[in-house]
């Protein structure tokens, strides 16, 4: 049998919400479902205030709209990331300062961020890479000196934590992704967590298309109009009621990724042991929630040959990201740093299958086929 790479999958009551979305007679964004969403996550992630968005993507526009990005502004981000982390941003008109990665892991190098910083810097965004924190404390340190805003790209992190406060609850501002391949799903979905109260207000004007029209729904205003910049960033009912479904089965859904990635990992140890690959790397601050399981091999050839081999067994295992400085769109407007880790993630990371619907016995194929590649079965 054919082993894809991610498959979406149903969890419970999906088909249950949405016809009761329907019922309810309101599909538009910010009804029942919505508000379950949001109180589900303000409870257990302990978060100030949330609002559902229809991606990642735009929680992250919306960030930038948020701390009044302008022109010639400069933001920094690690190299090592998706496109919408820049793309929000460069759509405002700021330049992008990309960092390196680590040696040991993708996630952003602490020791060279401050060289990065200048008197243009407003802003830097954390990206969690496989939902591992970053030192979210050394970065706040370093934000607060130097009179800048935090954004975690926390895409891949629900349920992920960094010395016990949710990954997404700790920057100035927070941005969740539930498209088909994270932890919790509703095909394309996302969210904004405001975590400092000075944007409050304003991310709900933004939110509802520059209008003040959900504090018009409260009774707060007695009329509602265009008082901001906005756009249309919130998801309908359908799809926050697809959500909801998902989000009652989080426990159930991170249990059995777990159990998969430690079967991963279990087996595959004894690469790291003879230099064969890098498996993951958790530091003591942060917790797994086992968002995905990667290796990194020692060179591009041995990646992509890996990656046939599998292919070769029915197993769809895929590379990563490719360094954003190096993009065809970002070549030319890169300052020419070398960023070498970057590149040799982009190079060696190879993810393996892990989703909701994967079974023990098929984690423990994978990996059996990845041991006889090394030919250590
Ligand atoms: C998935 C992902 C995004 C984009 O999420 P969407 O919901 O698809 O817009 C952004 N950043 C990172 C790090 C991601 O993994």
């Amino acid at each position: 049998m054919y082993i894809s790479f991610n498959r979406p999958y149903l969890c419970g009551k999906e088909f249950t919400y949405i016809q009761d979305a329907i019922e309810r007679g309101k599909i538009s964004g910010n009804g029942h479902y919505t508000k379950l969403c949001h109180q589900y996550f303000t409870n257990h992630y302990n978060l100030k205030k949330c609002l559902l968005t229809s991606s990642c993507t735009d929680a992250l526009e919306m960030s930038a709209i948020l701390l009044n990005i302008q022109p010639g502004d400069e933001v920094i981000m690690p190299s090592y990331t998706f496109v919408s982390t820049a793309n929000a941003f460069i759509l405002r008109g700021a330049k992008i300062i990309f960092a390196d990665s680590m040696q040991s892991m993708p996630n952003m190098d602490l020791n060279s961020l401050e060289d990065l910083i200048t008197p243009k810097t407003k802003a830097i965004v954390v990206v969690h890479y496989a939902g591992i924190a970053n030192d979210m404390d050394r970065i706040m340190k370093i934000a607060l000196d130097n009179n800048i805003y935090v954004i975690e790209d926390a895409a891949q992190c629900v349920d992920s934590f960094y010395k016990n406060k949710a990954l997404g609850s700790i920057g100035h501002l927070g941005a969740f992704s539930f498209h088909e391949t994270k932890n919790i799903i509703c095909g394309e979905g996302g969210l904004l967590s405001i975590n400092d109260d000075q944007f409050t207000d304003r991310s709900e004007v933004i939110w509802e298309k520059g209008t003040n029209r959900a504090a018009f729904f409260r009774g707060e205003v007695d009329k509602y109009g265009w008082v901001d910049l906005g756009s249309s960033f919130l998801p309908s009912e359908v799809v926050s009621a697809f959500l909801y479904a998902q989000l009652e089965n989080l426990k159930a859904i991170q249990k059995k990724r777990i159990e998969l990635w430690d079967k991963y990992y279990e087996v595959l140890e004894r690469l790291e042991a003879r230099e064969l690959a890098v498996l993951p790397r958790i530091p003591e601050y942060a917790t797994n929630n086992a968002h995905m399981f990667y290796l990194i091999t020692p060179t591009g050839a041995v990646r992509d040959s890996l990656i046939e081999h599998l292919k070769k067994n029915n197993v769809n295992a895929v590379f990563h990201y490719q360094s954003l400085h190096k993009s065809p769109y970002f070549n030319d407007k890169h300052d020419g740093r070398v960023l070498s880790s970057a590149d040799h993630f982009s190079d060696c990371l190879i993810r393996l299958p892990l989703y909701f619907d994967l079974t023990l016995e098929q984690t423990t194929y994978i990996a059996n086929s990845i041991l006889d590649f090394y030919k250590l079965k």
